[in-house]
């Protein structure tokens, strides 16, 4: 059974703007555009160096170098948590999570272990490992060397 609310985060993350981002995103990294499932947008190939990412979603938009069939499904599963996101924070989204992000690699040297939206996403769907925190005080800590 289809869920009732995906009409309803497909519409607002068009009304916030980030549907159309992800879609602009794409047809910059000569992406090929496609409808998904669920109201969401699959662009494959992305051609550009940047975000290194297998891949990464940016409203219903999800952006894969690769295609669809090669990330798998619980990718996507993975890569759709972050639409609901976008439906959730809106247009702060990005600033929100580049936060969690440098957050994330302050406490454990990785950009996602302890980023929230990565957390929530669910870490190993996305390809993600667990990395444990390492204390605040040593970073700073100085290190003296003679
Ligand atoms: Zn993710």
């Amino acid at each position: 059974m289809d869920n009732p609310v995906v009409p309803l985060r497909a519409l607002a993350n068009y009304v916030n703007f980030s549907t159309f981002a992800g879609i602009a995103i794409a047809r910059v990294g000569h992406a090929h555009i496609s409808h998904g499932p669920r109201g969401l947008w699959y662009a494959e190939g992305y051609s550009l160096p940047f975000p290194v990412a297998g891949a990464f979603t940016v409203g219903n938009v999800i952006i894969t170098p690769r295609s669809i069939a090669e990330i798998g499904e619980s990718a996507v599963a993975h890569e759709e948590r972050h639409a609901w996101q976008y439906t959730v924070c809106g247009t702060l989204f990005m600033p929100l999570y580049l936060t969690a992000m440098g957050w994330s690699w302050i406490r454990t040297g990785d950009r996602a272990a302890r980023n929230v939206f990565e957390r929530a996403a669910g870490l190993s769907d996305g390809g993600y490992l667990d990395v444990p925190v390492r204390p605040l005080r040593s970073l700073f800590q100085r290190r003296v060397s003679c």
